[in-house]
């Protein structure tokens, strides 16, 4: 019998906490056994869907809509079959179905850890803190990369999953850090989007998401405004990693090729509501007006992933 895996958290950290709570119980081998090195396959998470009673398809798209990252950046991009036929043939397809890999940090909020404790008497990683994500959308503080005693980052290669529960090498435990307020509102604010998109279980219209950033980039002066504490403040590479060059004239190239070409610059599309909307729920509202000028239906114009209900 497996544990009970918790809202937000991330599948990798469902996974070491079976490991580590259910060691003694797994009499003959590991069940996530096949889950060894950085990238799964859809065949893994079938498997593992199952194992947590989450049959047949419904169950494996469920544990990819609410356990992983993986739709954050496929919000127009991917309906369910296209992501099938893109990955049907890789045995280990780097689909961003983990977060832990190496080279990149894991990360934590302190005040998250607490409230789990008090809540639920344990607390586990979630993957709405992953991602280069950081600060908590929930607790406006900083995200704890690293253990604040030995300075040892919390990796695969250095602790695993495990320092959230063991404690680290050092000997000290992610709970005796101190919390750091988070003072940069653009950080809040991408926090809060990332947590947003990553609730969202609907895949939307690229035509009507398109025309819904056109008239936003026309006629919204937020736009300049944010652009300007964007750059002025250098943060264009902070909150936005993946740029290559200008991102400004990334945007602007982008958008000249249409509306289709949005399915494949999936991290244009976050940025473009990070810079031209106060919030997701601001850009919903903006694509639900656009579909009620042209007389079309939010549900049809929308596709729904998964039931969310757990
Ligand atoms: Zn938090
Ligand atoms: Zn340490």
């Amino acid at each position: 019998m497996l544990l009970k895996i918790q809202t937000d958290e991330a599948l990798d950290s469902y996974i070491s906490r079976n490991r580590l709570f259910l060691k003694d119980k797994f009499e003959v081998e590991d069940p996530f056994k096949s889950l060894q090195g950085d990238e799964w396959s859809i065949k893994d998470l079938i498997l593992v869907a199952d194992l947590m009673s989450w049959h047949h398809f419904a169950g494996f798209i469920k544990l990819v809509q609410q356990h992983t990252v993986y739709f954050s950046y496929r919000l127009i991009v991917d309906d369910v079959e296209s992501m099938l036929l893109r990955h049907r043939f890789l045995e280990k397809s780097n689909c961003d179905f983990g977060y832990v890999t190496k080279g990149k940090n894991v990360a934590i909020c302190l005040e998250c850890v607490k409230d789990d404790i008090e809540r639920v008497g344990f607390s586990f990683w979630r993957r709405s803190h992953q991602n280069e994500i950081n600060v908590c959308a929930t607790h406006n503080v900083k995200l704890l990369k690293k253990c604040q005693f030995c300075d040892r980052a919390f990796r695969v290669e250095n602790h695993c999953l495990n320092v959230l529960w063991s404690g680290c090498k050092c000997g000290r435990y992610i709970l005796e850090s101190e919390t750091e307020i988070n003072e940069c509102s653009l950080e809040f604010k991408r926090s809060k989007l990332n947590a947003a998109i990553l609730n969202f279980d609907r895949k939307l219209d690229c035509v009507i998401a398109y025309e819904s950033f056109l008239i936003a980039l026309n006629c919204n002066e937020r736009y300049k405004e944010l652009w300007n504490e964007v750059t002025d403040s250098r943060f264009d590479r902070v909150l936005f990693p993946w740029t290559k060059s200008d991102l400004h004239y990334e945007i602007k190239t982008y958008l000249s090729f249409g509306p289709e070409h949005l399915r494949v610059c999936c991290y244009i599309v976050a940025t473009l509501i990070f810079l031209l909307f106060a919030d997701f729920e601001e850009f919903i509202r903006s694509f639900k007006y656009i579909l009620e000028k042209k007389s079309l239906q939010f549900e049809s114009m929308t596709e729904k992933r998964a039931s969310l209900v757990s």
